[in-house]
């Protein structure tokens, strides 16, 4: 297959992983950085110009940065209007960039999560405060990635004015009950098609309630009961992912589901679990691409 990544940069470990996979695996691989993608959206045919040429791919592997989101997946489905195959569909890296709209979802499919509140005015923080059970409790940003603008308020005092200093900032916040027996650890499974290829628990320094592995977190193997590995797949899939990381959080009353990324790194899952990951995406892609090469060749 011609397999075109969509990413930054070359050196960027999922990137240069992924491309190793490829060519492992017998494919022709590009590196397309789709900030400098230029769409021709003229009348039947739809193109991408990159650096003055126009690009011909089979598959494309959008690695789209949070800060991206609407220029990349712009990019992505332009090449869906061209029928090339997305590992992941423009629709669903949208929607997985909301966190409210993907918290919506899942819990339209009845998928556990922490107990979530969103409201807009300052005056009524008082009963979102309440609807997640009172402090301790977290507050997110809606737009934050990577554990920041997430805080962990301890009292009721705190809550209110975490609360109204982030809407004092015009910033879209969300309120969260605290899981505490969490104990400042979270898993991670990665979810590649219809399966859980790798999973890792990760956890924060002592003292932080936060485990991401960008803010000093640790990470080590673990195997997910059948529960995780459900609840995984399935949220996975109400988003519309084929590929996805998916954050949970181990409660008293079984998994409960914190976000889904579209774009999830490949270096902590690897590293700490020794599966090949991006072999596995390429492999599911190959399988994806024949079925539809099937399809057309049957005219269907
Ligand atoms: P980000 O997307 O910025 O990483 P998360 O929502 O994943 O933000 O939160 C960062 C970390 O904070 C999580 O990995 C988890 O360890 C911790 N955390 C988040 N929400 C809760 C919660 N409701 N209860 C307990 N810990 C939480
Ligand atoms: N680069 C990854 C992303 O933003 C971050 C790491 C992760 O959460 O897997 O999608």
């Amino acid at each position: 297959m011609k397999i075109g990544i969509l990413s930054r940069k070359s050196s960027l470990y999922s990137t240069a992983r992924l491309v190793q996979a490829a060519r492992a695996r017998g494919h022709e691989v590009k590196v397309v950085d789709y900030l400098r993608c230029v769409m021709n959206i003229a009348s039947h045919r739809p193109r991408v110009i990159y650096q003055d040429l126009e690009l011909d791919c089979d598959v494309i592997i959008p690695r789209i940065g949070a800060s991206n989101t609407f220029y990349g997946t712009a990019v992505v489905r332009q090449f869906e209007m061209m029928n090339v195959l997305s590992a992941n569909s423009s629709v669903a890296i949208s929607r997985s960039r909301d966190k409210l709209r993907s918290l919506q979802i899942l819990s339209r499919e009845g998928i556990g999560m922490p107990v979530t509140g969103f409201a807009h005015s300052p005056k009524d923080i008082q009963g979102v405060i309440d609807m997640v059970g009172g402090a301790p409790l977290v507050v997110k940003l809606l737009e934050g990635t990577q554990g920041v603008g997430v805080v962990l308020a301890e009292t009721e005092k705190a809550a209110e004015s975490v609360i109204s200093a982030f809407r004092n900032l015009d910033a879209n916040i969300l309120v969260q009950e605290f899981i505490k027996e969490a104990g400042g650890a979270d898993i991670r499974a990665f979810v590649v098609g219809d399966r859980v290829v790798a999973s890792m628990l990760r956890q924060g320094p002592p003292g932080e309630f936060r485990s991401n592995l960008h803010r000093g977190g640790n990470a080590v193997r673990i195997k997910l009961t059948p529960e995780e590995r459900e609840c995984a797949k399935r949220a996975a899939k109400a988003l519309g992912l084929r590929v996805a990381g998916v954050d949970m959080l181990r409660s008293n009353h079984g998994p409960l589901i914190m976000e889904v990324n579209s774009s999830p790194g490949l270096e902590g899952i690897e590293e700490s679990t020794g599966v090949d990951v991006a072999a596995k995406i390429i492999a599911h892609l190959e399988k994806r691409h024949a079925e539809l090469e099937k399809r057309d060749a049957e005219g269907k």
